[in-house]
């Protein structure tokens, strides 16, 4: 997984350097320095704002197509605003890159020495870009005033790391961001059991003799057995227990052995909505019932009995109060009459 690395900090806090450190080590990353970009355009001095946000917008698309093509990318630039944050955080979240959000944390004091050394004997274009408008906007008074504005920011941003510089030891400060990234790269890679593919539980015992395999396979039952409908995915038939206020309740059952929701392939989700659908289309024909509600139940705790999945399709008439009675088992001839009477009202098309 990509990374995508914010080095904030206050002016001079050493952020490009350390992003040239890290990216020298990793194959293909981009140091995608802002004010570089800001100073490839015309005369970009002359109205900064503008050239600021046209650098951004630029920047936001070269790391796109640089984290779509799975390559970490660094972001070294002050920010004083989380307005950059949260459109850099999102840009991680849209292509699948882990965001990374580093504040680099330095004394005041600190930071304006190490600047008055920059402005008198800049290194490169850059630096002697940030002097002059640091110069334009006010000079000291406009230092302190991003100095003011980072740690308000910060006092907000949780979420960011935050990497105390240690000045004039470039290797140390560049050690503590390494921490925090190898610390990042294993929280987005969790380990396969944080995140299970296919979750699985059963509650079944080990020498369970499933009555719903022995009704499909061999037709056999301890209790009074219709069926309603019957294809090569799933069955339905009439549930041998009742509610006193519900009679003619029916279970869709895969045929395929699986024990709860857990387990039920999606190929088998459709087949069984179907004869779901379709009992309950057979209920309103052939009872003339006011509702119709389904129930499925998982685990114990769930009031699941029978441990194959089944799904309880039930006919439900005004007042029926079915979620406050108890089930009975049913009167087998009744049960047998209107298990004839679901068939006869079984839709003949199969509805997708
Ligand atoms: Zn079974």
């Amino acid at each position: 997984m990509a990374l995508l690395v914010l080095l904030n900090g206050p002016p001079a806090s050493g952020k490009s350097t350390i992003a040239e450190r890290l990216v020298a080590t990793r194959p293909l990353a981009l140091r995608l320095d802002i004010d570089v970009v800001r100073g490839l355009l015309g005369d970009w001095l002359q109205r900064p704002t503008d050239a600021g946000l046209a650098a951004r917008a630029l920047a936001i698309s070269m790391a796109r197509t640089h984290l779509a093509a799975g390559h970490d990318v660094f972001v070294p630039q002050f920010l004083g605003r989380p307005e950059f944050i949260d459109e850099l955080a999102a840009l991680a979240f849209e292509t699948g890159a882990t965001f990374v959000e580093i504040a680099l944390v330095l004394d005041r004091e600190s930071a304006r020495s190490a600047l008055a050394e920059r402005t008198a004997d800049p290194q490169n274009d850059t630096h002697r870009d940030a002097a002059a408008l640091v110069e334009q906007s006010g000079g000291t008074s406009a230092v302190d005033e991003m100095f003011d504005r980072y740690e308000a920011l910060l006092d907000q941003r949780a979420g960011a790391r935050r990497v105390e510089v240690e000045r004039g030891d470039i290797d140390a400060t560049v050690r503590a961001v390494e921490v925090v990234l190898s610390i990042a790269a294993s929280r987005s890679a969790p380990p396969e059991r944080a995140r299970p593919s296919h979750f699985s539980i059963s509650h079944a015992p080990t020498d369970y003799r499933c009555p719903f395999c022995l009704n499909i396979r061999d037709g056999t039952s301890d209790l009074p057995l219709e069926f309603i409908h019957r294809d090569d995915d799933v069955v339905v038939k009439m549930n041998p227990k009742w509610w006193p206020n519900n009679p003619g309740s029916v279970l869709v059952i895969p045929t395929e052995h699986h024990e709860n929701i857990f387990d039920v392939p999606d190929r088998l989700a459709l087949p069984i909505h179907r004869a779901a659908r379709n009992a309950a289309v057979a209920m309103k024909v052939a009872f003339g019932c006011d509702a119709v509600s389904t129930r499925q139940h998982n685990e114990p705790a769930g009031n699941q009995t029978v441990w194959h999945f089944h799904l309880h399709v039930f006919p439900r008439w005004e007042n029926d109060d079915l979620y406050g009675t108890k089930h009975a088992p049913a009167d087998e001839t009744e049960l047998r009459d209107l298990a004839r009477q679901l068939r006869a009202a079984w839709p003949a098309a199969t509805a997708t």
